[in-house]
């Protein structure tokens, strides 16, 4: 609390669980705003000037939220794989169905030169 009071207008608390990691790989502090009382993560190594830039508000619903929309984003993304593939692979099918009914149509009324 002495070495830095004037200078901090935020209070850090890094015994948290579970643990955020900042794109360093280091446990993101949780910070919280005097002002606003707002808290976020932060990367640790910020006031060193070489930190990766790492933030995140501390809102628990949210970062949960977070998570499941990126699971879903996935989900789609791998669904929208798989689709693809079958819409290929359906008309590849309708593809061969047609080349087969037009050969039996021909086979039926010969063309005559
Ligand atoms: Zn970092």
């Amino acid at each position: 609390m002495s070495s830095s009071s004037n200078s901090s207008r935020v209070r850090v608390n890094m015994e948290y669980e579970p643990s955020v990691y900042c794109t360093c790989g280091l446990k993101a502090p949780i910070c919280t705003s005097r002002e606003s009382g707002k808290q976020f993560f932060g990367c640790q190594r910020w006031k060193d000037g070489n930190g990766c830039g790492f933030f995140r508000w501390k809102d628990d619903s949210a970062r949960r939220g977070e998570g499941d929309h990126e699971q879903l984003k996935n989900l789609v993304v791998s669904m929208r794989g798989e689709l693809e593939g079958l819409r290929e692979l359906m008309q590849g099918r309708i593809v061969v169905v047609i080349v087969l009914v037009l050969m039996k149509i021909c086979q039926q009324f010969p063309v005559k030169p």
